[in-house]
């Protein structure tokens, strides 16, 4: 199923600054705190293993509360130095770290595959994405501005006038999980700086490189020391992070789970929370089966279904149910799993083999409740195949869990109405797709779903952003998106003039009554 040599992460000479050799050769790797490369204050350090084949490919410094306190403190005092700084230079920042991270896209997309065994083919991809939402951020950085309000409109506010500014929160919590590790980390730390906040990142102790190299590009392209800060080391230090009174506002992505627990630490602060997802594919009997097929596959298969807006249920209406299940079958063929460093593979293993073998157990219960298997359903070490499963019943966990693995289940519906009634019992309600070629039909279940974004004929996919996302229900809280992303990192103020000693107050009609 696989070939697998010796993983070894090697990164050019920008980045000597991140590591030391260790005494086996194994790279130590520093935190990024307050402008300097340090590591932990207790000199711990955890073990990073490649998904590839569970070798120790480097060592993290593992932070502690004293550290993220002085990533917090670092924050808070050095935001005026972000705040202070003129919008354009801001911009001149992206503009290089955007430089920089294009002229080291291979060091970038390497250490994503060794991370979580995206296949190379794929990782830069996620490198490009990053290189996008910058352009694209930078451009709507300069829409974001304030209003004049008249306040004679009303009777309380006449002789009055308002303006409305859009403010930084001050310090902004980043948490990211592990399934896009360059790009989800850039889609809070872009936002979060274009409007001025200074940051604490805490990224997945499963893929940190990404984030530390990336803080070293917003380094290098001049960024004022201290205003971003990354903790490395375990989930604890993200509720540390929730918790603490100078942290304004957290972004988290991540699970369901772990966003609630992260709510519960972060009352009384701003808070955007992107969870986990179920994203049933509805194909209606009018479909073009080919391309719902193909779509499926697709969005099912991609980054081994490790994606929040993965397709994760088929709902195939009866009548064309065989049909879709015939192309299915014929294309899940061409999904080749093996070293995510072969450029011929397209899935590689999962973050871990725990991962893996959660996966591979959705799978065995919905065989043993009824489920026929078409293709797959092994695993080997981190490595899950492809699998597809047709006629899985209502009772299958798959049905109703966040996959999060190559798995394609399969379950015929009589009727659209069938299918509103399955996603509507959803805990989740992330995104959805629709598979048909009738207009009406289009509107009335895309109207119909409640999740935050529905996919017509095509799969789900939140690419960079461009247009708004984000979750319903247990899904989560707030929208993703680029202009919208940096409005929901600062706060509007509202400074009131009183006109009326200046003579400028407007003048009331006489009242009859
Ligand atoms: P996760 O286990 O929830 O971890 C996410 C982050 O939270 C990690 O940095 C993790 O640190 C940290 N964490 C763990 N325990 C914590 C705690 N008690 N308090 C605060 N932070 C804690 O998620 P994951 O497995 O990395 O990522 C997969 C999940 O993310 C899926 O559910 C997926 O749907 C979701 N996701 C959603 C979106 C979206 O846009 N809605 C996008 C991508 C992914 P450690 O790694 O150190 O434990």
């Amino acid at each position: 199923m696989r070939v697998v040599t010796s993983v070894r992460l090697e990164l050019g000479r920008i980045f000597s600054e991140l590591y030391e050799e260790g005494s086996d050769g194994v790279p130590v790797f520093k935190t990024f705190i307050d402008g300097s490369w340090t590591g932990s204050s207790d000199g711990s350090t955890f073990e990073l293993r490649t998904p590839i084949d569970g070798s120790v490919i480097a060592r993290v410094a593992r932070c502690n509360e004293a550290d993220l306190e002085r990533a917090v403190r670092s924050a808070r005092e050095n935001q005026r130095k972000i705040r202070s700084l003129a919008a354009i230079d801001r911009i001149e920042i992206m503009e290089e770290v955007s430089k920089i991270i294009r002229d080291n896209a291979e060091d970038f997309a390497r250490t994503i595959t060794l991370e979580m065994g995206r296949p190379i083919s794929d990782s830069p991809g996620e490198v490009r994405a990053v290189a996008e939402r910058l352009r694209l951020a930078m451009e709507d950085s300069r829409k974001v501005s304030g209003e004049y309000i008249p306040g004679d409109w009303s009777p309380d506010t006449a002789g009055k006038v308002a303006i409305v500014l859009r403010e930084p929160v001050g310090v902004v919590g980043a948490i990211g999980p592990f399934n896009y590790p360059l790009f989800i980390p850039s889609a809070k730390v872009i936002p979060a700086i274009l409007a001025a906040n200074s940051v604490v990142a805490k990224p997945s102790s499963s893929t940190p490189i990404s984030m530390l190299l990336l803080a070293r590009a917003f380094q290098l392209a001049g960024l004022p020391d201290g205003v971003l800060n990354v903790v490395t080391g375990p989930g604890f230090l993200g509720s540390l992070l929730a918790a603490h009174p100078d942290v304004g506002m957290i972004s988290f992505t991540g699970s369901t789970e772990v966003g609630k627990e992260v709510a519960r630490h972060a009352v009384g602060k701003m808070l955007h929370l992107e969870l986990g997802g179920k994203a049933y594919a509805i194909v209606l009997d009018d479909a073009d089966v080919r391309l719902s097929a193909a779509k499926c596959v697709e969005g099912s298969l991609r980054n081994a279904g490790q994606r929040c807006d993965a397709v994760s249920a088929v709902l195939v209406q009866e009548s064309v149910a065989d049909e879709f299940v015939e192309e299915v079958l014929k294309r899940v063929e061409d999904w080749k799993l093996g070293d995510p460093r072969d450029p011929a593979t397209r899935i590689g293993p999962l973050v871990n083999e725990q991962a893996a073998e959660r996966v591979n157990g959705l799978v065995r219960d919905a065989v043993e409740k009824g489920a026929v298997l078409l293709h797959g359903g092994q695993r080997e070490g981190a490595y899950h195949q492809p699998t597809v499963l047709d006629e899985v019943p209502e009772s299958a966990r798959v049905l109703w869990e966040e996959t999060f693995g190559p798995v394609i289940p399969i379950f015929r519906i009589r009727d659209e109405d069938q299918a509103l009634q399955i996603a509507e019992r959803s805990r989740y309600g992330l995104d959805a797709a629709v598979f048909t070629n009738n207009f009406y039909r289009m509107w009335r279940v895309a109207k119909a779903l409640r999740v935050g974004e529905v996919t017509i004929n095509d799969y789900p996919r939140h690419g960079v952003g461009f247009f708004p996302f984000g979750g319903v229900k247990d899904s989560g809280l707030g929208r993703e998106g680029i202009g919208y992303s940096i409005e929901e990192m600062m706060v509007i103020k509202t400074i009131v003039f009183n006109l009326e000693p200046a003579g400028l107050g407007k003048i009331r009609r006489p009242r009859t009554i």
